[in-house]
């Protein structure tokens, strides 16, 4: 399977703090990925290294084949990103949503039209594009912004705890869409500390204090036990001595 989105030795400190120790894996091309890891494993930090928000010397990271460090603007045009907190403007349509970001990629015209209508319908979101986003509910305000981080047609798409601060039934819904997204072929790289989210076939990073502690399907992580139980027990068996021995 070819290699989408490849972390080689990745360290990254603030100041004296380790935020990433060696981290190490691949996603291959039309994988769903789960990034698991409770507060403060290094994910935002991880997510900030690979869309350039902060960069590192230490270690390799390539999207789709180009370096992030030596061809920085071929990396990232081969990507996708939907941050937590939301950039939608909220008084414009979200077809002018749309088409403002495709203008960002250099898109206009009928070609930034069919995108945009293709990434609508992607999300089943078509419907809505007359709409201001301010009437939107949270659920489908994300949807938009999932659709929206296709209109460049990416390979690899991003997301940073995607989900957070919606219910249940908008949650199933995106976890849903992007889970058929990853089926159609776009490589998914999903951070969440929710192990609900992931699927048995997903591929699994766990990670713990900056650490890969176990890189493999959610299936095979989970054995025959369930897929929490499994994680509370790596990253228990990863603490530090002192939070090991602790009563
Ligand atoms: P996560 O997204 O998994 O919660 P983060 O990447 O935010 O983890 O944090 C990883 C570690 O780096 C934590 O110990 C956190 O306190 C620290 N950290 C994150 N951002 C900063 C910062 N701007 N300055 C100093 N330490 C930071």
């Amino acid at each position: 399977m070819r290699t989408a989105l490849s972390v080689e030795d990745v360290s990254y400190a603030y100041g004296s703090r380790t935020a990433l120790d060696g981290v190490s894996f691949e996603v291959g091309a039309g994988r769903f990925c789960a990034l698991l890891g409770p507060n403060g494993a290094g994910k935002s930090t991880l997510f900030a290294l690979l869309t350039r928000l902060l960069v590192t010397r230490r270690g390799r990271i390539a999207v789709a084949g180009h370096d992030m460090a030596r061809a920085p603007r071929a990396a990232l045009s081969k990507i996708g990103v939907i941050f937590q907190q939301s950039t939608l403007d909220l008084d414009m349509s979200v077809a002018r949503n749309m088409s403002y970001f495709a203008a960002l990629h250099g898109l206009s015209g009928r070609d930034a039209e069919r995108r945009i209508d293709a990434a609508l319908d992607r999300l089943d979101m078509a419907e809505r594009a007359g709409e201001k986003v301010r009437a939107l509910n949270g659920g489908h305000r994300r949807r938009m912004e999932i659709a929206r981080a296709l209109v460049h047609e990416p390979e690899v798409l991003l997301l940073d705890e995607p989900t957070v601060g919606l219910d249940t039934a908008a949650r199933l819904a995106i976890t849903g869409h992007v889970h058929d997204l990853a089926e159609g072929g776009l490589t998914v790289f999903w951070a969440t500390h929710l192990v609900d989210e992931i699927r048995p076939a997903d591929d699994v990073v766990v990670l713990h204090r900056g650490r890969v502690l176990a890189r493999e399907t959610a299936g095979s992580l989970a054995g025959a036990s369930s897929l929490t139980d499994a994680f509370m027990a790596i990253t228990a068996a990863g603490a530090p001595p002192s939070v090991e021995r602790a009563p």
